[in-house]
């Protein structure tokens, strides 16, 4: 079991900086994902907590003991890569308890810890079976067995589900997680997948352009985003943003969009330009007198829901509405919101400025 505290990450690559000083603690036993579009610099991150890469400054802490300087063999933590590197000629067994016998286990504790782990990932039966002929999720299976059989104090995925299919992946998402439900260790996961993260994740960490943006639940991320990245990069379809016109003076509670005004939850001011209003496509609703009109311009059927294209006057929205609602294309219909689910952006700076929400870690 392990703490992991980054203090002042930093990691530049001559003038390239891929970590711009990261600052959080990745609780005891938690499943901790780490978020962010490709390049964004969480991979760099999670190499350096595993100390395949070397901070250019700041500490790393494990369990309050500073690990900046030991290599990846001292640190006690587990790497799973994505492409799981797995011995093809070797056995299931031989290659789950490959890291056992490199340290020089008693063969008895090999067998049961082997056989244990083979339980746990329900591939007991494969144990004799070489890896060469296994289907892609036993392999991945192998890989975790590999790696959890250590009782390391901690595990890192890079983009483990990376490589399998889209419902193989749901499968082993749910799989990953009831593991770590069982086996307790801190895991820190990295993907660019926000369906992925959402689903698994103790907390999320939102990386973009080699900045952390924000560390919270996945619901708290998903209603009170910090960001407009972070509120456009979670859900989908994404958020809708709509310009708002004129200043927003201190602890506004109403900002105007093409004339029309549009209660939002209680703001901070000043602002340092104009406000962006933030609506997920289920926070707005088709109503005949609504605040904004606007003309569907499609309609997507999606089972107990549709999802309703509107071009308004703020621009195209995306309108997440009960299937009972009967809308037609080139209908002109009204548009209400939600107004304590509603979030404001500082157009300048991008940040949330919404009091109820930008939860920071
Ligand atoms: P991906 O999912 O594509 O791996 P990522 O968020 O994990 O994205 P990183 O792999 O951490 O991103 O890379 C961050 C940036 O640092 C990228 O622009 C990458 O090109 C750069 N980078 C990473 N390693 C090195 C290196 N050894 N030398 C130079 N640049 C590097």
């Amino acid at each position: 079991m392990a703490e992991i505290r980054l203090e002042e990450v930093r990691k530049t690559f001559g003038d390239f900086t891929a970590v711009r000083g990261s600052s959080f603690t990745i609780r005891d036993g938690e499943f901790f994902v780490m978020l962010g579009p490709s390049g964004c610099g969480k991979t760099t991150t999670l190499r350096m907590i595993a100390g395949l890469e070397l901070p250019t400054s700041g500490r790393i802490l494990l369990d309050g003991e500073d690990v900046t300087w030991k290599r990846g063999s001292e640190r006690d933590i587990a790497f799973v890569f994505q492409l799981f590197a797995l011995y093809p000629h070797m056995s299931v067994r031989r290659n789950i308890n490959f890291p056992l016998r490199i340290a020089g286990l008693p063969r008895r504790e090999v067998k049961a810890r082997t056989e244990e782990v083979a339980a746990m990932l329900r591939i007991e039966h494969l144990l004799d079976r070489s890896v060469g002929g296994l289907a892609a999720g036993d392999r991945q299976r192998v890989a975790l067995g590999r790696a959890i059989v250590r009782r390391a104090k901690a595990f890192l995925m890079d983009e483990p589900l990376g490589a399998l299919d889209a419902e193989f992946r749901d499968v082993m998402c749910e799989e990953l997680r009831v593991l770590h439900n069982r086996v307790g260790a801190t895991t820190v996961y990295v993907t660019h997948d926000q369906v992925e993260a959402m689903a698994m994740a103790d907390r999320i960490c939102v990386m973009n352009h080699a900045e952390v943006l924000q560390i919270a639940t996945p619901t708290e991320i998903y209603d009170h985003p910090a960001t407009r990245f972070v509120a456009n990069f979670i859900g989908s379809p994404s958020m809708n943003f709509l310009p708002a016109e004129g200043h927003l003076p201190a602890g506004a509670t109403a900002l105007r969009v093409k004339g029309v005004s549009i209660a939002v939850p209680a703001t901070t001011a000043p602002l340092s330009a104009e406000a962006v209003l933030g609506a997920r496509p289920e926070h707005i609703r088709i109503v005949e007198e609504g605040a904004l009109r606007g003309r569907v311009f499609g309609v997507e059927y999606m089972g107990s829901r549709q999802l309703v294209t509107v071009d308004t006057e703020a621009g195209r929205l995306r309108v997440r509405a009960p299937n009972t609602v009967r809308v037609a294309d080139g209908e002109t219909i009204g548009l209400d919101f939600i107004t304590e689910r509603l979030s404001v952006f500082d157009a300048a700076t991008d940040r949330s400025v919404t009091i109820r929400g930008a939860a920071h870690g």
